[in-house]
Parts: structure tokens; C-alpha cells; sequence
């Protein structure tokens, strides 16, 4: 799939006044650069991809519900939006043998199958806007650590700017649910502060957003159970797979639909629906340890006392900044391990003893 969008070779981490510009990991497998891409641009590619390989798309239908027949979910009963489906065929209802559970964070779907968000898990607060400015050309993502809550403490969370090589940046904060003073942070408010401080640099004005600031809740770390049921599958936000240490989550939505794919087309080729409980093993063996690490050190940089040394040692050299990107990008190499490495290997031990939380 080629999709354009806008190169990106590395991330410019700044903390206080040290500032690093730190490539994008060397990786086997993956490529050496990041590309900014616009939300609908990458949702209409992944519908022509979809409806080339033969699925049906029914654009302006939302799924109100799942039918179940004698307690097995056999499908979804919808309601056409009358703009959004203007012109098109309606569709009250899909019937079919399995089901994938794929609507977000929010998952009103999923919970109407039984899922539920583990409530004493991370989760991430994330605000975002977008500002018109001349540097948006840069090729680097601007990443602020330590940004300052109301009281003067660095949260828990970071601020990004993100170039999108079109005119304007996207600019956000990222708080997480375990910082210790995380009910006395207001989203929008701490976003305006940050969009205050690197308006200079950024050369734009602060108070021309071009789209209203919106708040979203993240579901991080695998936090959302079950992930399969007798007949149906969850995937992306809506099983609760965003990265634990930055919020990513289209890297999992991706990898979780890859994997679904593939579990259910063995299911329908072979006429065995147990080959849906591989599923959540499939999972786990990708990202289940790598969660469980996320989720751990959220508890503890959540506590100030911890995340204030963690901030001055862990980025006190480009080297660490490094070291600290490919953690939460979780591009850890198997060749050549470094300080990376090997920090998260004494996590992932502690993690294997540690509670499942
Ligand atoms: C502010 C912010 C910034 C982010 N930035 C990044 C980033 O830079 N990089 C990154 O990797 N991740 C980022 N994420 C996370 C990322 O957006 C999600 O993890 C990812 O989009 C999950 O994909 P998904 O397909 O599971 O869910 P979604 O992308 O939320 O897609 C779900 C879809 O289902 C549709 N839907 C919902 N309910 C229904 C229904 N009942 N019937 C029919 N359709 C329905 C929705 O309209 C939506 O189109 C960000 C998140 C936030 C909040």
C-alpha cells in the first residue's frame, strides 16, 4: 500500500533544556523512518484495501447491537445515518457466523457483548488540536517530557508535536490515568499551556486552533477483556491494545486485525470455530509481555517521586533519549542490545513477578 504523507526520520525529545534529536530506531524489519498521515486518508486507503480483497462496505451504518441467537452472537443490527447514507442502499441488519468487534475506544458494541475495561488498569487521557505553521516541513516529531501540571509537576504524560508537511502541526498532551495528581489535571487547559510554550518556536498563534481541542480516553495495555467470545473477535482500541508508553494504537489496531484475518480464516476454511481461541494467544505472544512492562512502569512513573529522578537520569544524554524511544516504540533490538535493552530486560523480570496489573 503506498500512502504518501509526510516523512518523518526521528523524534526531537526535549526535557527542560536538554533537547535530543533521536533518529528513528534501526530495526530489522521495520523501516527507518515514520510517515505522518491524515486520519481519512489512511481510512480510505484501508477500505479500498478492504472492499479490493471482497468485503462489502456500508458507509453511514452504525451497528446498534448484536443479534444472538440462542446465545451466540450472529451478527449486528443497524441504523443508516440519513446524510451519511443519503443516496445509498439502507441495511437494517448483517447476519453472519462470526464477528469482529473493532469500534474504538468506547466500544459501545464490545460492551454490548460482554467486554469490560479492567477499571484499576492504565488508561491514557490524550488532548489534541492542530495550529497552521511555517515549520510544518520539519521532519522531526517534537516530543516534551516532564511538561508541568497547574501545581508546577511534571505529569505523568507528554506533550507532541507532530509536523504534518501540509501547512499545519498536530499538537497534543498525553496524560496518564495513574499520575498521582491526575484527578486535578483539566485536559484542555493543560493542552493550551502546552501550545503556549512552543507557539515561539513553532511560529504559530496559540489562540488560532484550526479545529476545536478534543479529549479522548485511551484503553491502554490490553486492559479490555474478553478479547473473543464462541463467535466473535476484539480488535484494536476496542480490546484496549494502545501502546502503554505513548498511546500509539494503530500499530496494534493493524496487528490485531492482521491476526484476526488470519484466525478466522482458518475457522471458515476448516469449519472449526475453535480456532478463535487462539486468538488471545496470538495476542499475548505479540505484545502481552510488552503491555504488562507498559502497565507496570505506568504505576510507577505515576508517582512523582519515581518519575522526577526517572526524568533527570533516564534523559540526562541523546544516548538515554535514545534508549527511552525505542522502549516505548518497541523497537527493541535482538542484535546489538544496548542500555534499551537491557533496562527493559530487568523490567520484563520484575514484570513477570509483579501482579497482573
Ligand atoms: C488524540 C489522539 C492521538 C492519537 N495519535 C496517535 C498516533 O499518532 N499514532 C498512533 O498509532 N495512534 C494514535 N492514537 C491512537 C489511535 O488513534 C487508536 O489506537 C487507533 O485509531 C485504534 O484503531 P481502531 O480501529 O481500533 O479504532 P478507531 O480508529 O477508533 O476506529 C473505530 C471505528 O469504528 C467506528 N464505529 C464506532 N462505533 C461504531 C458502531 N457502533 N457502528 C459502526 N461503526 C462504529 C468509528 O466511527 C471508527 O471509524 C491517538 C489517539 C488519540 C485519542
Amino acid at each position: 500500500m503506498q500512502l504518501g504523507g509526510h516523512r518523518l526520520n526521528g523524534v526531537r525529545m526535549v526535557h527542560g533544556r536538554h533537547e535530543a534529536m533521536v533518529p528513528w530506531p534501526d530495526h530489522a524489519d521495520l523501516p527507518s523512518h515514520a510517515v505522518a498521515l491524515r486520519r481519512d486518508v489512511l481510512d480510505t486507503e484501508l477500505r479500498r484495501h478492504a472492499t479490493d480483497a471482497g468485503a462489502r462496505v456500508l458507509m453511514g451504518h452504525e451497528a446498534t447491537g448484536p443479534i444472538v441467537e440462542r446465545g451466540f452472537v450472529r451478527g449486528a443490527g443497524l441504523a443508516a445515518d440519513p446524510e451519511l447514507a443519503a443516496g445509498l442502499p439502507r441495511v437494517d441488519s448483517v447476519r453472519s457466523r462470526f464477528l469482529v468487534v473493532a469500534d474504538g475506544a468506547n466500544s459501545s458494541f464490545g460492551r454490548a457483548v460482554g467486554t469490560t475495561r479492567h477499571r484499576n488498569w492504565p488508561y491514557g487521557i490524550a488532548t489534541r488540536t492542530y495550529f497552521a505553521s511555517p515549520r510544518s516541513a520539519d521532519s522531526w516529531i517534537e516530543s516534551v517530557l516532564g511538561i508541568p501540571d497547574a501545581a508546577g509537576n511534571p505529569i505523568a504524560g507528554y506533550g507532541w508535536v507532530i509536523p504534518l508537511g501540509n501547512g499545519t502541526i498536530n499538537v497534543g498532551v498525553a496524560v496518564l490515568s495513574t499520575y498521582r495528581d491526575v484527578r486535578g489535571v483539566n485536559a484542555l487547559k493543560l493542552l493550551d499551556a502546552f501550545a503556549g510554550r512552543i507557539a515561539e518556536r513553532w511560529e504559530f498563534n496559540p489562540s488560532a486552533t484550526l479545529k476545536a481541542p478534543t479529549r479522548f480516553r485511551i484503553p491502554l495495555g490490553g486492559s479490555v477483556s474478553p478479547k473473543m467470545g464462541p463467535t466473535f473477535l476484539v480488535a484494536g482500541d476496542a480490546a484496549g491494545l494502545a501502546n502503554p508508553f505513548n498511546g500509539d494504537g494503530v500499530d496494534a489496531a493493524l496487528m490485531s486485525g492482521r491476526l484476526v484475518a488470519e484466525v478466522l480464516d482458518e475457522a471458515l476454511t476448516t469449519g472449526n470455530s475453535t480456532s478463535l481461541q487462539r486468538y488471545p494467544t496470538m495476542l499475548s505472544d505479540a505484545i502481552g509481555q510488552f503491555d504488562k512492562v507498559g502497565r507496570l512502569s505506568a504505576r510507577f512513573l505515576g508517582r512523582p517521586i519515581i518519575l522526577r529522578p526517572a526524568l533527570r537520569l533516564g534523559l540526562h544524554s541523546d544516548r538515554a533519549m535514545g534508549a527511552v524511544l525505542r522502549i516505548a516504540a518497541n523497537e527493541l533490538r535482538d542484535q546489538r542490545p544496548g542500555g534499551a535493552e537491557r533496562a527493559y530486560a530487568i523490567a520484563n523480570t520484575i514484570a513477570k513477578f509483579a501482579p497482573n496489573w
